[in-house]
């Protein structure tokens, strides 16, 4: 039996279709009178339903400028807004740019943040805030960070683009993925991402054609739920600290650089023995996989018609070496070692789109 340490978050979440309703008692239950309500520019629609449901006495502004990769001129802005409003409270309604923003504010003014994710991300779920300054990104982990309680509405997700849909919850996975052989893993998150990839690697196929299908719809925020939790509770490695560093420096898309590095990264380090056990579990819940999980990731990708690469994202070919550079500049935890030539084999396949194996002797 192995020794391991679990320790839970212990903030609220409310979870179904329709709960969106259960929000003003929601905000009664901690103690909320008066709320800013975040979103981005393309979700001020939700942002007002929001205001309506609460009334515009408990909802008194909208702040709608939420950024991708939380630039802190955008959070001193809000923070502005709030103390003006004089608010008790913040409402985030979005993807991870408005938790995050929401995260920032809370963190700096000590309002309570109630959270309405709208994507996959799962940021909701996570002690984790990445700001950017001066195009510098950097992240930092408080356990104050986590929203004081988080309500998950599957309705929400009837206008999530199809092709988000599907990024956003290979996006979730790639959480699952990398707790199954973080060094400080439990049985507890295994299991959490074991059902949570499940239940996503079922829910997406039915989503891409069908994609107002109300079960798969709840059984993909269920997954995804269950992966927040993973990557809130242990940690990350290669692949989030990949994403991290080519997201950043190359200004890619979060979810869609998650999905063009996740096979690469999960053969890179399927490649140790290290990994066996949680490569193992990890393709017994991977249709197709025949017992490895690579070749399940890949089953995955072909039946979701996932075509993307780091080229068509934008990032220019000079960019592979300087990511390989910057991967390995600051060393943190991974389950292989961190070797020049496979990392770099890694991001020239992620960047020409190849189809991610263990085939070749520069990637073993
Ligand atoms: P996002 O929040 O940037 O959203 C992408 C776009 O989709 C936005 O225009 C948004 O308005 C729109 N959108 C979101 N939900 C929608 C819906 N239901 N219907 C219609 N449009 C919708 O994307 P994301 O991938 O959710 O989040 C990415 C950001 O979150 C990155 O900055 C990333 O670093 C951060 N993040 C942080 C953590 C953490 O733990 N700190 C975890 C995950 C992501």
């Amino acid at each position: 039996m192995d020794t391991f340490e679990y320790i839970s978050a212990s903030h609220r979440v409310v979870f179904g279709t329709g709960t969106l309703q259960q929000l003003p008692s929601m905000l009664k239950t901690i103690n909320a009178t008066s709320v800013l309500i975040l979103c981005t520019p393309q979700q001020i629609a939700t942002a007002q339903q929001v205001q309506s449901i609460i009334g515009h006495d408990v909802g008194v502004a909208i702040f709608s400028d939420a950024t991708m990769h939380t630039p802190t001129h955008i959070t001193d802005a809000a923070v502005l807004v709030a103390q003006e409003k004089g608010v008790d409270g913040i409402v985030s309604v979005g993807g991870g740019s408005t938790v995050g923003l929401g995260k920032a504010i809370s963190i700096r003014t000590g309002l309570k943040h109630l959270c309405i994710p709208t994507t996959y991300a799962g940021s909701e779920m996570t002690p984790i805030l990445g700001e950017t300054e001066n195009g510098r990104k950097t992240t930092r982990r408080d356990i104050r960070i986590i929203p004081t309680s988080v309500l998950y509405d599957t309705d929400l997700f009837k206008t999530l683009p199809v092709n988000l849909t599907v990024y956003s919850g290979i996006n979730a996975i790639a959480h699952a993925v990398e707790a199954l052989y973080a060094t400080n893993r439990n049985p507890i998150i295994e299991l959490l991402a074991l059902e949570g990839t499940r239940s996503l690697v079922e829910a997406l196929p039915v989503l891409q054609t069908d994609d107002q299908n109300t079960e798969a719809r709840y059984k993909a925020l269920y997954g995804a739920w269950l992966c927040g939790m993973c990557l809130g509770s242990v940690d990350m490695a290669l692949h989030h600290k990949l994403c991290h560093t080519l997201g950043g420096t190359f200004n890619l898309p979060h979810a869609e650089t998650h999905v063009v590095l996740l096979p690469h990264a999960l053969a890179y380090n399927a490649s140790t023995p290290a990994t066996a056990g949680a490569m193992a579990k990890l393709a017994g819940v991977l249709p197709g996989s025949e017992g490895d999980a690579v070749k399940g990731m890949n089953a995955l990708y072909k039946r979701l018609g996932i075509d993307l690469n780091l080229k068509g994202l934008g990032m220019a070919e000079e960019g592979v070496d300087e990511a390989v550079d910057i991967a390995l500049a600051n060393p943190y935890k991974n389950p292989r070692g961190l070797e020049r030539e496979g990392i770099r084999e890694l991001i020239r396949r992620a960047w020409t789109g190849e189809e991610a194996g263990r085939d070749t002797k520069r990637l073993l």
